[in-house]
């Protein structure tokens, strides 16, 4: 993979381009994405974004969302444009993996493929140019560096901002994680200054529930959250049939690992979905408790240090079992 800079001059030839993410897009994915688009646009390009999968109701305010193909919804229109493009730039995952059922056909590609993504360890040998950088807060920020860097910073506008804003303040628990950095809150203040409005940005986000959604949560915190306190580890496991009884759609379930970790003490919190195809672990960590080794060595997952994810296809109850036998193998990383 060559730098990302080495592709800083073909930006200015206009080209079909493709923009996507991984599966269940969040904040950050789609954010990055449809800022990477309004950027694009501005440039003479031909830009689609194109999601594995639909997305949470909660990110369908953001600018240039409508026009997002969703590929399990409308393969025939992603796969015209995806064999169409000159571009392919991959946002927010590093495995080809993680975009599902695109993967084959992302594999096949002959065009250029450019990653912009703060994962660990990417694929090797499947991208041209990109920068994969792990201390960086969201891929929402690497774009920011992406356009500022390519010497375009006076094209940031109130799309691209509201865009920017959304992955950086979603990726880092609203700028209180160690990733939320001086350069952060300076790239921050630059978005700020095209006049958009943040305050708008964080209620689409976490003030667009319904009730049903409120109750859920509820529901699974008083009936489904186990705590190991001999291992600082709490753990939350939610059946199909919890999903069915309060109606929970994609996106509902997003930051619900994040409560288990406001107990005093805990430097782990598990949450287990059963979802159709899979078992999907979520993994958050304090501390020197390393989540992506742990998704990547038990659930094969990863992600980052204090935040990973990882899937199982065991039934609920064997996975769970699994998981209270391997937090054993930690109790003194976990003390
Ligand atoms: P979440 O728990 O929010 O789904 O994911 C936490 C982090 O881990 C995100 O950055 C996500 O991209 C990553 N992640 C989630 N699931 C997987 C997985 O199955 N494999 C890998 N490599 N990363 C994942
Ligand atoms: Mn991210």
């Amino acid at each position: 993979m060559q730098a990302l800079q080495a592709f800083y001059d073909q930006l200015t030839i206009p080209r079909k381009v493709v923009i996507t993410t991984h599966q269940k897009p969040d904040g950050d994915a789609m954010g990055s994405s449809l800022g990477l688009y309004h950027f694009l646009i501005q440039l003479g390009h031909t830009v689609t974004v194109i999601s594995p999968t639909n997305w949470a109701g909660f990110l369908k305010w953001m600018p240039g969302c409508k026009g997002v193909i969703d590929f399990d919804y409308d393969r025939e229109k992603a796969l015209g444009a995806l064999n169409e493009a000159e571009l392919l730039f991959c946002l927010d995952f590093n495995v080809l993996h993680r975009t599902k059922n695109m993967e084959p056909y992302l594999a096949a590609l002959e065009c250029t493929r450019i990653l912009i993504d703060h994962h660990e360890q990417p694929q090797q040998g499947v991208f041209h140019y990109g920068i994969s950088d792990t201390s960086k807060s969201s891929t929402a920020e690497m774009v920011y560096d992406f356009i500022v860097d390519s010497g375009y910073a006076d094209l940031i506008d109130v799309p691209i901002a509201e865009c920017l804003y959304t992955g950086v303040m979603t990726d880092t628990g609203s700028f209180r994680f160690p990733a939320a950095s001086a350069s952060v809150h300076k790239m921050v203040a630059v978005l700020k200054s095209t006049g958009f409005r943040h305050t708008q940005v964080h209620e689409n986000i976490y003030d667009n529930f319904l009730e049903n959604r409120v109750r859920f949560t509820g529901f699974v915190l008083l009936n489904r959250m186990e705590v190991f306190y001999e291992y600082n580890t709490a753990l939350m496991a939610i059946s199909k049939q919890d999903l069915l009884r309060f109606h929970i759609k994609t996106g509902d379930t997003e930051g619900l690992v994040n409560y288990l970790l406001t107990i005093q003490g805990m430097k782990l919190a598990a949450l287990v979905i059963d979802r159709d195809e899979e078992r999907k672990w979520s993994f958050r960590s304090k501390g020197n408790f390393d989540a992506n080794t742990f998704a990547r060595t038990h659930f094969e997952g990863g992600g980052h240090y204090n935040a990973a994810g990882g899937r199982s296809s065991e039934s609920l109850d064997q996975t769970v079992r699994k998981f209270k036998q391997v937090i054993k193998e930690y109790a003194i990383q976990l003390q």
